[in-house]
């Protein structure tokens, strides 16, 4: 199907009711894999991060990493679920090359976490509260490149490498129930809580989540019911989305093409489905296999997982202020609207401003930084915010510099510009581009009266009464000192010396 055989979305509305279910993988940030003790480093050799456990060699034995668990359910009571007082690891059966064990070992029936909700709020303010099935534990698969073929994909490729590296790190799964009633919205819903999640799981410490990383993915199964109706209708997965904006695109497509489907008096087949960024599109992957298919059983070489009471409770009294709550509190300090606190979110400087802040500078102009100049740049140079090698404490001091009068904003600008070039701090750019507001009464004295004198008849003009002449003598002065005065004073001056009111 192509994108021209959609129904238009507020047709699609008009007719069918949106279920959605998520499902999010998020990679931890242990030292070490979920079950042997190789490194998780990103960026090591092909297949130098490998043993025979996560290999799956005959004889190896796994053991459980005691801090997966611990970020498991410290996940799981920031989910607001109940965590297990016992459970198991389940092995998952199917063939893929990427999985040297020929299982994967998940949890199944048992999960570690359960039953819990989160609560994310839409863009207008409004708060929706997405219900949790289950947070469990599972190891992430190696990596094939398919090499020889235009595209990257299998067909039409020569051969395939295969990188190990990844098979075995921890996994938490984090599995939404249906999400019901969110109509029109169920896409923004959908980017709401994966946005959420992101900035939880940050929180937690417990993963970086860098969507375009891999370190978070997520599924969205999707299905439409005729409005008025209860049952669910047949529902599509669109897979390994990594992208808070594909997320909402995806959902919003499947809507879109259900509709289509359904109303042409089609079926809706159960299958996986991928996305593509280039036209937010999705096309079927495979028939969806069914639970059955996977052979689940209790993975025999492991103990059951059964966290003592006294250690969850430790964890829960020590979870930090959740993400959303932080935000509101932060947006009554610095008196920001809704709006504009999502697009702080967004471009993730929420803690960059609160660092700033830490190191001394205003909350306006610690925002005004971030979220202008070094926005602009981060958006230029198409990094994230925090990725800009310039630190909360530096841009502290080019506010302070501003505040007491050394810097204007231009020259502020062009100091930050010399940080980011590796110039050094915001003092040794000043000193060694010689960017000081020019404060000396003297010297601006100077160089008002050379204005007045090479504009002897805007000068009249000014005495005539016309003050707001006052300008194009201002811009000479400002030019003779390379934009280093501070305008306001420059213009003081000149009415002064013309001997007129401002
Ligand atoms: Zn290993």
């Amino acid at each position: 199907m192509t994108v021209t055989d959609l129904v238009p979305y507020e047709d699609a509305l008009a007719s069918y009711d949106p279920v959605m279910g998520l499902e999010v993988h998020v990679e931890l940030g242990t030292k070490t894999k979920m079950f042997c003790g190789c490194a998780t480093t990103l960026g090591a050799d092909a297949n130098a991060q490998t043993c025979p456990t996560c290999l799956g060699l005959p004889g190896s034995l796994p053991v459980v990493n005691a801090i997966g668990v611990e970020s498991a359910i410290k996940i799981g009571l920031a989910l607001n679920c109940s965590i297990a007082e016992w459970c198991r690891f389940a092995r998952k059966n199917y063939f893929y090359p990427d999985m040297p064990k020929n299982f994967q070992t998940s949890q199944y029936d048992e999960p570690i976490a359960y039953d819990g909700y989160l609560d994310v709020q839409l863009e207008d303010g409004e708060v929706f509260r997405v219900q949790i099935e289950r947070a469990h534990m599972e190891e992430d698969t190696g990596k094939s490149t398919h090499v020889g073929g235009a595209t990257g994909r299998i067909h039409g490729a020569s051969h395939s490498l295969l990188d190990y590296n990844r098979a075995g790190i921890p996994l938490i799964e984090i599995v939404t129930k249906p999400i019901e009633g969110a109509g029109e919205r169920a896409p923004e819903v959908a980017k709401a809580y994966v946005a959420e999640l992101r900035e939880l799981v940050r929180a937690l410490g417990v993963s970086e989540a860098r969507m375009e990383m891999g370190q978070m993915r997520c599924d969205v199964n999707l299905s439409l019911r005729p409005n008025g109706t209860e049952t669910f209708g047949t529902r599509s997965e669109t897979k390994n989305v990594n992208s808070l904006r594909s997320v909402e695109r995806a959902a919003r497509f499947e809507i879109q093409r259900h509709a289509a489907v359904l109303s042409s008096g089609g079926t809706i087949v159960q299958e996986t489905r991928h996305f593509h960024e280039e036209d937010g599109s999705t096309t079927a992957g495979r028939i969806k296999d069914n639970a059955e298919d996977y052979r689940y059983f209790p993975e025999p070489d492991l103990v059951p997982v059964a966290p003592a009471r006294a250690w969850v409770e430790e964890l829960r009294a020590v979870l930090p202020e959740l993400p959303r709550i932080r935000r509101n509190r932060l947006r009554e300090e610095w008196g920001v609207s809704a709006h504009d606190m999502q697009s702080i979110l967004n471009a993730g400087a929420v803690d960059l401003i609160v660092a700033t802040i830490e190191a001394g500078a205003g909350s306006a102009a610690a925002r005004k930084w971030w979220m202008g100049e070094l926005a602009r740049r981060a958006n230029e140079d198409g990094v994230e915010l925090a990725a800009l090698p310039i630190t909360p404490a530096q841009v502290a001091r080019v506010a302070a510099l501003v505040d007491e009068g050394s810097l204007n904003d231009k020259l502020a600008r062009q100091t930050i510009e010399g940080v980011l070039a590796g110039e050094g701090d915001p003092d040794t750019v000043v000193e060694k581009r010689g960017l000081k507001v020019v404060s000396d009464e003297g010297a601006l004295g100077a160089a008002v009266d050379e204005a007045i004198v090479g504009n002897a008849a805007i000068a009249d003009k000014i005495r005539g009464g016309k003050v707001a002449a006052a300008g194009a003598l201002v811009g000479a002065v400002m030019k003779a000192t390379r934009g280093q005065a501070d305008a306001a004073r420059v213009r003081e001056l000149i009415l002064e010396k013309l001997g007129v009111e401002g």
